[in-house]
């Protein structure tokens, strides 16, 4: 670590399902060199192609009450009838060492996020273009049954209902754009003042005579 290392952003990206978080996120790791993703605890069960400690900590209830017990997650919330929770230590690391980390996490998490770190979150909430183009994204992913739908479009206007608690909001038109605009809140993001606790001392050596 130099004199000089800053503290890192913990960037929460929020939206309805379907508004193309996953596939934005995946962009910005890409090119982001110092930014990872938290990879959360989940009772909820594996989907095809997800790997234990890739996508998820895949966990049984009683396991992921004892990392509650443990003091081991910074936040944990309900979604669906399962759990889902943010391991600390990765996260206190990342940020002590001026690495970013990236948080795909529901509105409830953000807001306890935000209280756990003060400072530290940068909470960018994406919306969609419409709920029209939202439905058409949300039935364009696989053969769901009306019923699924349904309740996709409910849990969606739960998420959008809460875009105020965010500190940034971008409408996802077109998904270059789109990165290009979170990648530019995560930039300003690094150099606000308080996140470099080394400033004082430097510039006090700029000016002294
Ligand atoms: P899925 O089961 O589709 O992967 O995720 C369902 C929801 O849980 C998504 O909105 C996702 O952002 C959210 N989620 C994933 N991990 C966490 C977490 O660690 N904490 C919270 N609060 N929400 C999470």
């Amino acid at each position: 670590m130099t004199s000089q290392t800053r503290r890192g952003v913990c960037l929460v990206l929020s939206s309805a399902p379907g508004v193309g978080k996953t596939s934005i996120s995946r962009a910005l790791l890409e090119m982001e060199d110092d930014l990872s993703l938290s990879i959360s605890a989940t009772t909820r069960t594996r989907r095809p192609g997800e790997l234990d400690g890739v996508h998820y900590f895949f966990k049984t209830e009683a396991e992921f009450d004892a990392m509650v017990e443990r003091g081991e997650l910074l936040e944990y919330a309900r979604f669906l009838d399962r759990s889902y929770g943010t391991p600390r230590g990765p996260v206190e690391q990342a940020l002590a060492a001026g690495r970013d980390v990236l948080f795909d996490i529901e509105w409830q998490g953000h807001l306890k996020l935000r209280e756990r770190l003060p400072g530290d979150v940068v909470g960018v909430h994406l919306l969609p273009p419409s709920m029209a183009e939202l439905e058409r994204r949300l039935r364009g992913r696989a053969q769901e049954s009306e019923e699924e739908i349904g309740r996709r479009l409910e849990i969606a206007r739960t998420e959008i209902s809460h875009w105020s608690d965010f500190d940034h909001v971008v409408v996802n038109r077109d998904f270059d754009r789109t990165v290009a605009e979170v990648r530019a809140i995560l930039h300003a993001a690094r150099s606000a003042r308080d996140r470099q606790p080394w400033l004082p001392g430097f510039v006090a050596g700029l000016l002294a005579p």
